[in-house]
Protein backbone atom coordinates (compact mmCIF):
# COMPACT_ATOMS: atom_id res chain seq x y z
CA UNK A 1 0.00 0.00 0.00
CA UNK A 2 1.40 3.31 -0.99
CA UNK A 3 -1.49 5.30 0.38
CA UNK A 4 -3.06 4.48 3.22
CA UNK A 5 -5.89 6.99 2.94
CA UNK A 6 -7.51 5.64 0.34
CA UNK A 7 -8.25 2.37 2.54
CA UNK A 8 -10.03 4.26 5.21
CA UNK A 9 -11.60 5.93 2.72
CA UNK A 10 -12.71 2.96 1.01
CA UNK A 11 -14.01 1.40 4.42
CA UNK A 12 -16.26 4.82 4.74
CA UNK A 13 -17.49 4.55 1.28
CA UNK A 14 -18.63 0.71 1.42
CA UNK A 15 -20.72 1.56 4.42
CA UNK A 16 -22.64 4.27 3.06
CA UNK A 17 -23.02 2.09 0.23
CA UNK A 18 -24.01 -0.75 2.14
CA UNK A 19 -26.60 1.83 4.26
CA UNK A 20 -28.26 3.02 1.32
CA UNK A 21 -28.91 -0.17 -0.37
CA UNK A 22 -30.47 -1.69 2.90
CA UNK A 23 -32.57 1.39 2.79
CA UNK A 24 -33.73 0.62 -0.79
CA UNK A 25 -34.50 -3.42 0.32
CA UNK A 26 -31.21 -4.36 -1.68
CA UNK A 27 -27.83 -6.11 -0.82
CA UNK A 28 -24.34 -4.29 -1.43
CA UNK A 29 -23.03 -7.44 -4.23
CA UNK A 30 -25.73 -5.92 -6.38
CA UNK A 31 -24.35 -2.50 -6.09
CA UNK A 32 -20.86 -2.18 -8.60
CA UNK A 33 -18.88 0.42 -7.53
CA UNK A 34 -16.38 2.10 -10.18
CA UNK A 35 -13.36 3.96 -8.76
CA UNK A 36 -13.13 7.06 -10.59
CA UNK A 37 -9.15 7.33 -10.60
CA UNK A 38 -8.99 10.36 -13.11
CA UNK A 39 -6.52 12.74 -12.64
CA UNK A 40 -4.98 10.53 -10.36
CA UNK A 41 -1.83 8.73 -10.56
CA UNK A 42 -0.87 4.40 -11.35
CA UNK A 43 0.18 3.94 -7.69
CA UNK A 44 -3.62 4.97 -6.52
CA UNK A 45 -5.16 2.38 -9.23
CA UNK A 46 -3.30 -0.42 -7.60
CA UNK A 47 -3.68 0.67 -4.37
CA UNK A 48 -7.47 0.27 -4.88
CA UNK A 49 -6.71 -2.79 -6.97
CA UNK A 50 -5.19 -4.42 -3.53
CA UNK A 51 -7.71 -3.02 -1.55
CA UNK A 52 -10.40 -5.10 -3.99
CA UNK A 53 -11.59 -2.61 -6.21
CA UNK A 54 -12.60 -4.48 -9.54
CA UNK A 55 -13.48 -1.32 -11.51
CA UNK A 56 -12.25 1.64 -12.45
CA UNK A 57 -13.30 4.80 -14.77
CA UNK A 58 -11.24 7.17 -16.74
CA UNK A 59 -12.31 10.11 -18.54
CA UNK A 60 -9.35 11.35 -20.81
CA UNK A 61 -8.11 9.29 -23.92
CA UNK A 62 -4.22 10.28 -23.36
CA UNK A 63 -4.40 9.89 -19.67
CA UNK A 64 -5.76 6.59 -19.99
CA UNK A 65 -3.16 5.53 -22.54
CA UNK A 66 -0.57 6.57 -20.37
CA UNK A 67 -1.55 4.64 -17.57
CA UNK A 68 -3.02 1.48 -19.72
CA UNK A 69 0.00 -0.65 -19.53
CA UNK A 70 0.82 -0.37 -15.79
CA UNK A 71 -3.23 -1.49 -15.06
CA UNK A 72 -3.51 -4.79 -13.79
CA UNK A 73 -5.41 -6.73 -16.37
CA UNK A 74 -8.21 -8.58 -13.67
CA UNK A 75 -9.43 -4.27 -13.64
CA UNK A 76 -12.00 -3.25 -15.57
CA UNK A 77 -11.96 0.01 -17.43
CA UNK A 78 -14.79 2.30 -17.69
CA UNK A 79 -14.35 5.10 -20.30
CA UNK A 80 -16.78 8.19 -18.29
CA UNK A 81 -15.75 10.67 -20.50
CA UNK A 82 -16.89 13.03 -23.53
CA UNK A 83 -15.18 10.70 -26.36
CA UNK A 84 -13.64 12.20 -29.56
CA UNK A 85 -15.10 9.96 -32.46
CA UNK A 86 -11.25 10.31 -33.72
CA UNK A 87 -10.24 8.56 -30.79
CA UNK A 88 -12.34 6.32 -30.46
CA UNK A 89 -9.67 3.81 -31.86
CA UNK A 90 -7.22 3.85 -29.74
CA UNK A 91 -9.35 3.02 -26.54
CA UNK A 92 -12.14 0.37 -28.27
CA UNK A 93 -10.14 -2.86 -27.45
CA UNK A 94 -8.85 -1.47 -24.09
CA UNK A 95 -11.98 -0.59 -22.00
CA UNK A 96 -14.51 -2.87 -20.80
CA UNK A 97 -17.33 -0.26 -21.06
CA UNK A 98 -17.92 3.26 -22.71
CA UNK A 99 -20.40 4.55 -20.33
CA UNK A 100 -20.72 7.52 -22.49
CA UNK A 101 -22.35 7.00 -25.33
CA UNK A 102 -23.78 10.06 -26.15
CA UNK A 103 -24.62 10.61 -30.08
CA UNK A 104 -25.27 8.94 -33.44
CA UNK A 105 -21.78 9.94 -34.65
CA UNK A 106 -19.98 8.23 -31.65
CA UNK A 107 -22.72 5.02 -32.18
CA UNK A 108 -21.72 4.97 -35.57
CA UNK A 109 -17.76 5.00 -34.88
CA UNK A 110 -17.87 2.89 -32.68
CA UNK A 111 -19.88 0.33 -34.68
CA UNK A 112 -17.14 0.89 -37.13
CA UNK A 113 -14.09 0.11 -35.22
CA UNK A 114 -15.44 -2.68 -33.22
CA UNK A 115 -16.85 -4.69 -36.47
CA UNK A 116 -12.78 -3.61 -37.92
CA UNK A 117 -11.35 -5.64 -35.07
CA UNK A 118 -14.39 -8.40 -34.40
CA UNK A 119 -15.46 -7.14 -31.08
CA UNK A 120 -18.38 -6.59 -29.20
CA UNK A 121 -18.15 -2.89 -27.34
CA UNK A 122 -20.05 -2.53 -24.44
CA UNK A 123 -21.89 0.71 -23.93
CA UNK A 124 -24.25 2.81 -21.41
CA UNK A 125 -25.94 5.84 -23.35
CA UNK A 126 -25.40 8.80 -21.54
CA UNK A 127 -29.16 10.64 -20.97
CA UNK A 128 -28.82 14.58 -20.69
CA UNK A 129 -30.92 15.32 -17.73
CA UNK A 130 -31.63 19.31 -19.41
CA UNK A 131 -33.02 20.56 -22.55
CA UNK A 132 -29.54 22.17 -22.82
CA UNK A 133 -28.26 21.00 -26.18
CA UNK A 134 -24.95 21.71 -25.35
CA UNK A 135 -24.65 19.06 -22.75
CA UNK A 136 -23.49 15.77 -23.45
CA UNK A 137 -26.01 12.94 -23.81
CA UNK A 138 -29.62 11.48 -25.38
CA UNK A 139 -33.03 13.57 -23.79
CA UNK A 140 -35.38 10.84 -23.11
CA UNK A 141 -38.11 12.00 -25.70
CA UNK A 142 -34.68 10.51 -28.14
CA UNK A 143 -34.06 6.98 -26.43
CA UNK A 144 -36.47 5.19 -28.48
CA UNK A 145 -34.84 6.99 -32.15
CA UNK A 146 -31.61 6.02 -30.31
CA UNK A 147 -32.19 2.58 -29.77
CA UNK A 148 -33.40 2.02 -33.50
CA UNK A 149 -30.27 2.74 -34.61
CA UNK A 150 -28.58 0.41 -31.78
CA UNK A 151 -30.39 -2.50 -33.21
CA UNK A 152 -28.49 -2.02 -36.75
CA UNK A 153 -25.54 -2.17 -34.99
CA UNK A 154 -24.26 -5.68 -34.19
CA UNK A 155 -20.70 -4.95 -32.89
CA UNK A 156 -22.44 -2.71 -29.84
CA UNK A 157 -23.90 -3.78 -27.12
CA UNK A 158 -25.46 -1.44 -24.64
CA UNK A 159 -25.98 -2.52 -21.56
CA UNK A 160 -28.00 0.12 -19.63
CA UNK A 161 -28.22 3.89 -18.89
CA UNK A 162 -25.79 6.39 -17.93
CA UNK A 163 -26.32 10.13 -16.02
CA UNK A 164 -24.36 12.91 -14.42
CA UNK A 165 -27.11 14.96 -12.39
CA UNK A 166 -26.95 18.48 -12.62
CA UNK A 167 -25.19 20.58 -10.35
CA UNK A 168 -26.84 23.03 -7.87
CA UNK A 169 -29.86 20.48 -7.44
CA UNK A 170 -31.80 20.46 -3.94
CA UNK A 171 -32.44 16.52 -2.59
CA UNK A 172 -35.83 16.53 -3.98
CA UNK A 173 -34.77 17.79 -7.64
CA UNK A 174 -32.11 15.37 -7.32
CA UNK A 175 -34.26 12.34 -6.56
CA UNK A 176 -36.26 13.62 -9.34
CA UNK A 177 -33.91 13.35 -11.51
CA UNK A 178 -32.62 9.58 -10.46
CA UNK A 179 -36.42 8.41 -10.43
CA UNK A 180 -36.54 9.64 -14.17
CA UNK A 181 -33.70 7.65 -14.98
CA UNK A 182 -35.07 4.34 -12.85
CA UNK A 183 -38.19 4.72 -15.58
CA UNK A 184 -36.22 5.16 -18.45
CA UNK A 185 -34.31 2.57 -17.49
CA UNK A 186 -37.06 -0.20 -16.68
CA UNK A 187 -38.70 1.17 -20.03
CA UNK A 188 -35.92 0.09 -22.03
CA UNK A 189 -35.57 -3.46 -19.81
CA UNK A 190 -39.61 -3.92 -21.91
CA UNK A 191 -38.58 -2.58 -24.96
CA UNK A 192 -36.63 -6.05 -26.44
CA UNK A 193 -34.40 -4.61 -29.15
CA UNK A 194 -31.51 -6.04 -30.69
CA UNK A 195 -28.34 -5.02 -28.91
CA UNK A 196 -29.89 -3.92 -26.07
CA UNK A 197 -29.70 -5.93 -22.71
CA UNK A 198 -30.36 -3.16 -20.07
CA UNK A 199 -28.64 -4.54 -16.44
CA UNK A 200 -26.48 -1.39 -15.55
CA UNK A 201 -27.71 2.11 -14.20
CA UNK A 202 -24.93 3.99 -13.61
CA UNK A 203 -25.54 6.97 -11.69
CA UNK A 204 -24.17 8.84 -8.32
CA UNK A 205 -21.17 10.32 -7.54
CA UNK A 206 -19.12 11.50 -4.40
CA UNK A 207 -21.91 13.85 -3.40
CA UNK A 208 -24.79 12.12 -4.26
CA UNK A 209 -24.70 8.36 -4.58
CA UNK A 210 -26.42 7.64 -1.89
CA UNK A 211 -29.77 9.26 -3.04
CA UNK A 212 -28.74 7.84 -6.34
CA UNK A 213 -29.11 4.66 -5.03
CA UNK A 214 -31.72 4.33 -2.73
CA UNK A 215 -33.85 5.64 -6.36
CA UNK A 216 -32.47 2.33 -8.43
CA UNK A 217 -28.52 2.94 -9.17
CA UNK A 218 -26.97 -0.55 -8.95
CA UNK A 219 -23.16 1.27 -10.22
CA UNK A 220 -21.96 4.37 -9.02
CA UNK A 221 -19.25 6.26 -9.92
CA UNK A 222 -17.05 7.31 -7.12
CA UNK A 223 -13.81 9.50 -7.80
CA UNK A 224 -13.38 12.06 -4.85
CA UNK A 225 -15.07 10.28 -2.08
CA UNK A 226 -12.23 7.66 -2.36
CA UNK A 227 -8.91 9.10 -3.55
CA UNK A 228 -9.39 12.46 -2.62
CA UNK A 229 -9.54 15.99 -4.12
CA UNK A 230 -8.19 16.00 -8.13
CA UNK A 231 -5.24 18.16 -8.87
C1 LIG B 1 -15.27 12.69 -12.27
C2 LIG B 1 -16.47 11.86 -12.54
C3 LIG B 1 -17.04 11.08 -11.53
C4 LIG B 1 -16.55 11.06 -10.09
O1 LIG B 1 -16.78 12.29 -9.47
P1 LIG B 1 -16.57 12.49 -7.88
O2 LIG B 1 -17.43 13.63 -7.55
O3 LIG B 1 -15.12 12.78 -7.69
O4 LIG B 1 -16.98 11.24 -7.21
C5 LIG B 1 -18.14 10.31 -11.87
N1 LIG B 1 -18.65 10.30 -13.12
C6 LIG B 1 -18.12 11.04 -14.11
C7 LIG B 1 -18.73 10.99 -15.46
C8 LIG B 1 -17.02 11.85 -13.85
O5 LIG B 1 -16.52 12.59 -14.84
Amino acid sequence: MHNEFIRENLIKINKKIEDAARKSGRNIEDINLVAVTKTHPLDYILDAYELGIDSIGENRVQELMDKYYGIPKELNINFIGQLQTNKVKYIIDKVDLIQSLDRESLLTKIQNEAAKRGIIANCLIQINQTKDDNRAGIGYDEIEVFCEKIAACPNVKVRGLMCVAPLGLNEKEMRDVFSKMSLAFWRLKCYNIDNIVPEILSMGMTDDFELAIEEGANMVRIGSGIFGRRL
